[in-house]
């Protein structure tokens, strides 16, 4: 047991070897708080404890992803595999698929995406006449928040007499309703369905605890109201839970998480021990002091000052760029010459930091011309393409005969004459089977519909070919070939030439069929079933990562998605005023103090070196054609002068007088 402790401090030993009991680690970035976790799990399972009751959970997949990797490097794949590693929403879909009855729900429910949720959230509120009243995207945030808060329809039927109550209690339960007739479950409903359904069945519940009767979660800051409700319930019987956060990096108050999170821990198991921990072994000094002079701003700190010994070798570059095309140049040039120091450095040490995903769009033009490998994790990749999700429509509906979004979408993809009317009809025609009782998919709805229209019975043909393709679709060689057939023989591939405006776009938009057919093609014989597909598609695309070869290229993804990983070398970029603070965040001190922590949990994401940039200009969304001259970020003011060395584009150049502006603002700011 040895190798575990020798790499810990006397704290962090503490807190790995208290294998059973409450235990709170409330520690800054880069002190070994996830460290702790899979030390912790480590040691738990050479003390005896079987691995598959242990769950830990973190926020991201990717950081879940992370912590795999790290138990399979101390104690094996073997052992590591059996652990339950995921997140808040992979650990609570297995729970609701592998126990659907006592949830109510069908084996085979899908997750509705935000898009699907949005359409059948519109359908309600124009069923009860509320588009007067309500925008889409606010009766969304409403039901999402009542959900996290786990408003049942009684607790509405309670507040009759609340205005607000009274219209989204009726929005509620017919929104809820829609999802259940189609065979859904939006991405709240996979938390907010589990703990109703603990509450409802002390008997499933006491199955569940039994089952996991030791809990982690990292990134405790970040959970919500029901994602805290889970934790108490699975570990109220066996009193084994283990939560490690840090209040500084509380960066999710859009999702639910609150800050009496902590307090809220402690009131619940208030025999809890304590472990803080203040040594920082990610960052060099110049790195971390920065992050500590720009979180030391904020107010409602619980307060801690952390310390690095790892040596100091370069200062914080800041960097003054001219536009958006000379920051992209500046980060490739620094790339390069990286590389050119150190031949042997992997670009997957190079992480490109952005606040919003649409700044990685001239840093993508820039590294295609550079030939710089790069992989853009998260936002809106390929799989959220219109081409891509017409494609996976066909798998979806296949999984799901119900889902309607799924058919809708693809009825008439390629086109075969069906028009809107014809599709409501069949909407029409599936609900009133529903209110008789009868047990009709939409599938066979359509297909007992099929002499009535020519288009329906080439679906139906076509859907009947497919549907044997797939028939041994546990094993995804069938999915793919399945896929590929319907992409090459049934006329999507025609369909993207057709519709495309020119031959370039269309080859663009094949393009990235063909690269998610590849993905599809690489996944793991043994392992994937078209259930696991789906479910990845919606909770998980890091799944598909190994098959999209990540490996060996620069890492370019939002602050939020970088969180718990580290980079020996980050270009954190667009740091000015409106972008980091986000203009929406400006009207409160709340918002601003949370792109403070959004701020320094970029910051704490490099070891050894860290380059800040800025724009002086910058073009204004897509349709405006006027720039912007953006101020440098307001949190850059905090970073005491001798941790950095400021920069500019070619100091003789033309640009660099335009860039002097800018420079003196930043200096204002000071
Ligand atoms: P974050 O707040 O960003 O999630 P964290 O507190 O989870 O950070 P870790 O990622 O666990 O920190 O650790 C940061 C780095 O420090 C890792 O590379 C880890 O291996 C290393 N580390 C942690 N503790 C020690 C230690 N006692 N000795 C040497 N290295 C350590
Ligand atoms: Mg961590």
């Amino acid at each position: 047991m040895d190798y575990i402790l020798k790499s810990l401090n006397e704290e962090q030993k503490k807190a790995v070897t208290s294998s059973h009991g409450a235990l709170l680690v409330l520690a800054g970035a880069g002190t070994g708080k996830t460290k702790v976790i899979t030390s912790r799990i480590a040691w738990m399972i050479h003390d005896g404890i079987r691995p598959e009751s242990i769950v830990a959970v973190s926020f991201t997949n990717k950081a879940a992803k992370e912590m795999q990797a790290r138990l399979c490097s101390m104690i094996g794949e073997k052992a590591a595999r059996k652990v339950e590693l995921s997140t808040f929403h992979s650990f609570a879909l297995k729970i609701l698929r592998q126990y659907h009855n006592e949830f109510n729900l069908q084996k085979n429910f899908s997750i509705a995406d935000e898009n699907e949720s949005l359409n059948l959230l519109r359908e309600s509120i124009k069923e009860h006449n509320l588009e007067e009243i309500l925008s889409l995207q606010s009766a969304a945030q409403k039901i999402s928040f009542y959900k996290d808060n786990l408003f049942t329809n009684e607790d509405f039927n309670k507040q009759k007499n609340v205005f607000d109550g009274k219209i989204i209690s009726k929005l509620f339960h017919s929104y809820n309703r829609r999802l259940r007739l189609f065979n859904l479950v939006d991405f709240d409903d996979i938390v907010y369905l589990t703990v109703l359904g603990f509450k409802n069945n002390p008997i499933l519940l006491k199955t569940v605890q039994e089952a996991f009767s030791f809990l982690m979660v990292d990134e405790y800051q970040d959970t919500s109201f029901s994602q805290f409700q889970l934790i108490c319930m699975l570990s109220s019987k066996s009193r084994n839970v283990c939560v490690v956060g840090d209040d500084d990096q509380s960066i999710y108050s859009w999702r639910g998480a609150r800050p009496s999170i902590i307090s809220d821990f402690l009131k619940t198991f208030p025999e809890a021990r304590k472990v803080t921990l203040e040594q920082n072994y990610r960052c060099s000094p110049n790195i971390l002091n920065a992050a500590n002079s720009v979180i030391r701003e904020n107010t409602e700190r619980l307060g801690k000052e952390l310390w690095s010994e790892q040596p100091n070798l370069h200062p914080v570059v800041i960097q003054s760029c001219e536009n958006e095309r000379d920051e992209a140049l500046y980060v490739t040039e620094n790339i390069e010459s990286l590389k050119r120091n150190q031949p042997q450095l992997n670009y997957e040490n190079i992480a490109i930091l952005v606040r919003s995903n649409s700044q990685s769009i001239p840093i993508e033009q820039v590294f295609i011309e550079k030939k710089i490998p790069y992989t853009i994790h998260g936002g809106t990749p390929f799989f959220d393409r219109k081409e891509v999700r017409d494609l996976f429509s066909y798998l979806k509906l296949a999984y799901n005969p119900n889902d309607m979004n799924s058919l809708f979408r693809i009825m008439n993809i390629p086109a075969r004459g069906i028009g809107i009317s014809t599709l409501e009809k069949i909407k029409e025609q599936y609900i009133k089977n529903k209110k008789n009782q009868s047990q009709d998919t939409i599938i066979s709805t359509i297909q007992k519909l099929s002499h009535t229209h020519k288009g329906i019975s080439e679906f139906v043909n076509y859907w009947n070919a497919f549907g044997e393709k797939l028939k041994n679709s546990e094993r995804k060689v069938d999915i793919s070939s399945a896929l590929r057939d319907c992409y090459e023989n049934i006329g999507l591939k025609k369909d993207i030439l057709m519709s495309s405006a020119n031959m370039q776009i269309a080859q663009f938009r094949m393009d990235i069929v063909n690269r998610v057919l590849q993905v599809i093609e690489k996944l793991d014989l043994e392992t994937e079933s078209l259930e696991s597909v789906i479910d990845a598609l919606h909770l998980d695309k890091t799944r598909f990562d190994i098959a999209q070869e990540t490996t060996n290229k620069v890492q370019v993804m939002t602050i939020h998605s970088s969180k718990g990983l580290e980079f020996p070398y980050v270009f954190l970029i667009g740091v000015e005023d409106g972008i980091l603070p986000h203009e929406k965040s400006l009207d409160l001190e709340s918002g601003i103090q949370e792109e403070r922590r959004l701020f320094y949990v970029a910051i704490t994401r490099a070891k050894y070196r860290l380059f800040i940039s800025h724009c002086g200009f910058r073009k204004k969304g897509r349709a405006s054609t006027k720039d912007m001259e953006p101020k440098p970020s307001r949190f850059l003011s905090a970073i005491p002068m001798e941790l950095i060395e400021y920069k500019q584009t070619d100091p003789n150049s033309e640009e660099a007088k335009r860039m002097d502006a800018a420079r003196k603002l930043f200096e204002l700011f000071r």
